[in-house]
């Protein structure tokens, strides 16, 4: 991910500037805003601006007047609570905009997190850029034959080499098609003046799906979290997760207090259901529980095991 030396310099001023203001800030975040944070071959994230911090939540939860912070351990001890018991609407009043460049089926998968407002570049206006997502050897993994939605073993060798090949070769293929329907190249120069070349919103149609947009992404703490614990899953597909795992480190950066709580009590949680829990309390009197006799079917048993790290040979 190469910015050029116009976009290069726009951030370095940025960067330089700086404001006094009144309102709460986020040491963490003031650190990196505006920086890039590059993933996968051609995108990134960055933080363009904010609204609120730790203390920010619980002045909401306390409709406070004032400072409305306490002891930091009493802060810490209501985020805590708060987040536990699904008390969402104080982690509303945090908010975060990043400008974000994916691959365009990770931006369809983006885009179904309806709670955010989002501006994409647009392709009816502007010439795509010529970069696609090219994966790295180690993600072509084949179809897993457990999960329909996911993958299994790493392609290798000849297989593997070919279907980078096909990529490359279609990716420079459809974007050499789309200069010549447009007539225009990259930088928008004119490639034969005899010709009117097509429209930008028609000649974008045949482009691929790993080729690049950018979005300006604005959702609040409380949405961000969600879309964190959805899409910085191990079920979530690879090419997005790495996105999420991104902003779940800019969550640390921004509200410490809340990433911390957000760690224990959504991503690393482990829920039970009231079947799950039987056989639990089952388990911790002793008695042998084998998925014949839990109850469970044979997927919610195997995710039973998993969530508690069980080993079978354990049982
Ligand atoms: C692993 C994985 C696999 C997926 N597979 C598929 C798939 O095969 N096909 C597919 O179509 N999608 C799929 N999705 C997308 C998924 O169904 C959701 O659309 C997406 O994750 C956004 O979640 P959300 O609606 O909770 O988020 P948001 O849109 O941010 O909404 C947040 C919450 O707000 C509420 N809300 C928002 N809008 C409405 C509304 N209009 N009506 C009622 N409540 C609303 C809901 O409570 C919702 O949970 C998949 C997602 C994941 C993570």
């Amino acid at each position: 991910m190469a910015l050029d030396a116009q976009k290069r310099e726009e951030l370095q001023e940025l960067k330089t500037q700086t404001h006094t203001t009144k309102r709460a800030i986020a040491p963490g975040l003031e650190d990196i805003l505006y920086e890039v944070f590059p993933v996968l071959d051609h995108g990134f994230i960055r933080v363009i601006d904010y609204m609120g911090n730790d203390a920010s939540i619980t002045q909401a939860a306390r409709v406070s007047y004032g400072k409305g912070t306490k002891q930091i351990n009493q802060d810490e001890g209501l985020i805590r609570y708060l987040l536990r018991h699904r008390h969402t609407t104080p982690f509303e009043m945090c908010e975060i905009k990043c400008h974000v460049k994916m691959p365009l089926f990770v931006g369809r998968e983006w885009l179904r997190h309806r709670t955010a407002s989002i501006n994409e570049y647009s392709a009816r206006y502007s010439i795509l850029s010529n970069e696609f997502y090219i994966p790295e050897p180690d993600q072509l993994g084949i179809q897993s034959k457990t999960n329909r939605q996911g993958r299994g073993e790493v392609l290798t060798g000849a297989e593997a080499q070919r279907v980078l090949d096909i990529l490359k070769k279609d990716a420079a293929l459809v974007y050499e098609h789309y200069e010549e329907m447009l007539n225009e190249n990259e930088q928008g120069e004119v490639l034969d003046p005899n010709r009117s070349g097509l429209a930008r919103e028609l000649a974008r149609m045949n482009i691929t799906w790993n080729c690049y947009t950018e979005l300006y992404w604005k959702i609040d703490l409380h949405n961000f979290m969600h879309f964190l614990s959805l899409r910085a899953d191990v079920a979530a597909q690879y090419e997005i997760r790495v996105y999420a795992l991104m902003l779940q480190d800019i969550l640390k950066a921004w509200v410490p207090l809340t990433h911390k709580a957000f760690m224990d009590y959504r991503k690393n949680a482990v829920y039970l259901s009231q079947q799950g829990a039987d056989v639990a309390r089952r388990m911790i009197q002793g008695e042998q529980v084998t998925q014949e006799s839990s109850g469970l079917t044979t997927r919610e048993w195997q995710e039973f095991l998993q969530g508690l790290q069980l080993d079978k040979k354990m049982l």
